[in-house]
């Protein structure tokens, strides 16, 4: 296929507008995927994004198409929506040249909508304006088409109108893919320069390069040289997302494709790195600009439940490959063993990592309460990093503790100004400045990143009847007065459970975490104690009441001193068993502190 016939574009917007679904009537008007196969959602291929009905991951797929006779290659990707995953949106846009910025008719602009627009923005994408959903009953389209044409200062003419469900408006799509999106750049008589955008670890093939063509081209048993992992190997083979791999003999300048690289040794296949071809002319080749860094925001700690280090360890690394926005670093706790401090971008994220590791790589965690990271300023001189509530130093040693700020844009119709504002300051939020988007309102609010992770997003969807939306990006360090509560079990310290809490809500969050655990904990064969602690003194405390076992049941008649014998003896039991008590703590529990 000639250069000037592929486009490579991302769908892009706000969670549930509509993007896999309209991916699905475009698999289906190009023969992608056979009748007999499709699906919904077709190209949200994990299992977990099919229960859960969100897409987590990118996922390209390549389409023929034809207009006015002439043959095109369509390289789509579709994109998550969710902000715990938008650093899949900002490499997919990087390997593309332009975008389908879809609004969802009966919600309108929505935030995830705007910063992923604004992402697409700084980059120079091509945008086609597309509205969704326009079967839904009761839709103000005026209203919406002029919202997105004085946002994208464009003529309304320029909007689509679609509906992914019935398919109303998808081919208008695809021909303004090919005519407004421009044909991709590169050179192709240069030496090779491929962008990995993604990749996965196959145990037959070993790690799988997600990999956009910039320059030159590539073929099956190339010897290619990853410039910043410096390692030379032999392609095993190439091909083209159908979605599923589709080996062809070549990826030509411009395609999107995959390199199976054969390589096991995980850590060398890095997103954001250059491949080219290997040659005694290495050094003359410019490595693309690759990716910003992740910036982590929510840390916990991962141990695996039947100590199995070395199989967590494989899992992760694995899993890292797959997902470029986790964080990992070694860490050892002398009660859980040996793990993982890994952070996240979220709590979503969070749930998804731990989910993928029980299913795809067998494992049973461990996950520490989460928390976000504190700059702690030591009086001695010098800062420290604490993402765990274990390093938070002796009170009498610190200085000053900084914890970090977001900034927050929540689009809201302005009826619900009142109820978001006062949720907002709740959670210690401050309003900077608000802006008018059409009826509704963009809220610019600076926030606690410790207080905006634990379910405000749920909270902001009910006081808003589903209608508020919101994005976050790190503002800045700020002051803080917190201290680190304890949790002891039967008499135990449980440092899974600690946490780093408000200076100023040390009580109810004792409180409150105490009935919680004992919801979570299953009854056991005798009394077990929960306490709440901040350093050695006990805030709060709760008991579990003993599970009683009718030892007695056996019995007929009524011989009392066979029963008070057997009573007795159930009794010296259960104080043995108290005194070797120990309580095995639901891994449920970890995460279950958390909601409020
Ligand atoms: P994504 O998060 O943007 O990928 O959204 P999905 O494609 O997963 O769709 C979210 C929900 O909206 C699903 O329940 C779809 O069935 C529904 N949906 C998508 N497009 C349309 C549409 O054009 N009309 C209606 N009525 N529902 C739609
Ligand atoms: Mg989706």
């Amino acid at each position: 296929m000639p250069q000037e016939s592929i486009r490579n574009f991302c769908i892009i917007a706000h969670i549930d507008a509509g993007k896999s679904t309209l991916a699905d009537r475009f698999l289906e008007l190009t023969k992608t995927v056979p009748e007999e196969k499709m699906k919904p959602q077709y190209l949200d291929q994990m299992s977990l994004e099919r229960e859960r009905g969100i897409t987590i991951k990118l996922q390209p797929v390549t389409m023929n198409y034809t207009l006015n006779a002439k043959p095109y290659t369509l390289n789509l990707i579709d994109t998550p929506g969710h902000v715990d995953f938008s650093y899949e949106v900002s490499r997919s846009l990087a390997a593309v040249e332009g975008v389908v910025l879809l609004v969802d008719a009966g919600q309108g602009i929505q935030a995830q909508t705007l910063s992923n627009l604004y992402l697409a923005q700084e980059q120079n994408l091509a945008i086609i304006p597309v509205i969704n959903k326009i079967d839904l009953p009761n839709v103000d389209l005026a209203k919406r088409k002029k919202e997105l044409a004085d946002l994208l200062k464009i003529n309304q003419e320029e909007i689509i109108l679609t509906s992914a469900k019935n398919g109303q408006g998808v081919n208008q799509v695809l021909e303004s893919v090919v005519k407004k999106i421009p044909a991709p750049k590169g050179k192709a008589g240069a030496p090779l320069r491929a962008l990995i955008f993604d990749s996965f670890f196959d145990e037959y093939q070993g790690a799988i390069a997600y990999v956009r063509i910039v320059d030159g081209r590539l073929m099956s048993e190339d010897k290619i040289q990853l410039i910043a992992a410096t390692k030379t190997i032999k392609v095993q083979n190439v091909g083209i997302f159908g979605p599923e791999l589709k080996p062809t003999p070549e990826l030509a300048t411009g395609q999107i494709g995959y390199i199976a690289t054969g390589m096991k040794d995980i850590e060398s296949c890095r997103v954001g790195d250059t491949i080219t071809i290997f040659s005694d002319q290495l050094a003359m080749i410019k490595p693309l600009s690759g990716y910003q860094e992740v910036k982590p925001m929510v840390f916990a700690g991962l141990y695996s439940q039947d100590g199995a280090g070395e199989k967590l360890r494989n899992g992760l690394m694995k899993l890292k490959l797959n997902d470029a926005s986790l964080a990992l670093e070694p860490e050892y706790s002398p009660v859980l063993g040996s793990g993982f401090r890994a952070g996240f971008l979220g709590l979503l994220h969070l749930d998804i990592v731990s989910q993928r590791l029980k299913r795809e790589y067998n494992l049973n965690l461990t996950i520490t309460v989460p928390s976000v990271a504190y700059k702690v300023i030591l009086k001695e001189g010098g800062e420290i990093m604490v993402k765990s509530p274990q390093d938070l130093p002796d009170p009498t040693k610190i200085e000053a503790i900084w914890e970090p700020w977001m900034k927050v844009d929540i689009i809201t119709p302005d009826t619900y100004m009142g109820s978001v504002m006062e949720l907002v300051k709740k959670r210690k939020g401050r309003l900077k400045s608000s802006e008018y988007l059409g009826k509704r309102l963009i809220l610019h609010i600076e926030m606690p990143l410790a207080l905006l992770l634990i379910d405000f997003y749920d909270k902001l969807k009910s006081v808003s009847s589903g209608y508020a939306s919101m994005s976050y990006d790190f503002c800045d360090w700020r002051p803080t007065r917190v201290i680190k509560l304890d949790i002891l079990v039967a008499g135990e310290l449980v440092p899974a459970l600690s946490s780093i809490v408000y200076e100023d809500s040390v009580y109810p969050r004792a409180r409150q975490m105490a009935v919680k655990l004992k919801q979570t904990i299953p009854r056991q064969l005798f009394e077990v104690k929960i306490q709440a602690s901040v350093g050695g003194k006990i805030v709060a405390a709760e008991r579990i009441p003993p599970m009683r076992k009718d030892v007695t049941a056996k019995l007929y008649g009524g011989d009392v001193t066979r029963k008070m014998k057997l009573l007795k003896k159930q009794k010296k039991g259960k104080k043995k068993m108290r005194d070797r008590g120990k309580v095995r703590i639901p891994p449920e529990a970890y995460l279950a502190v958390l909601k409020r």
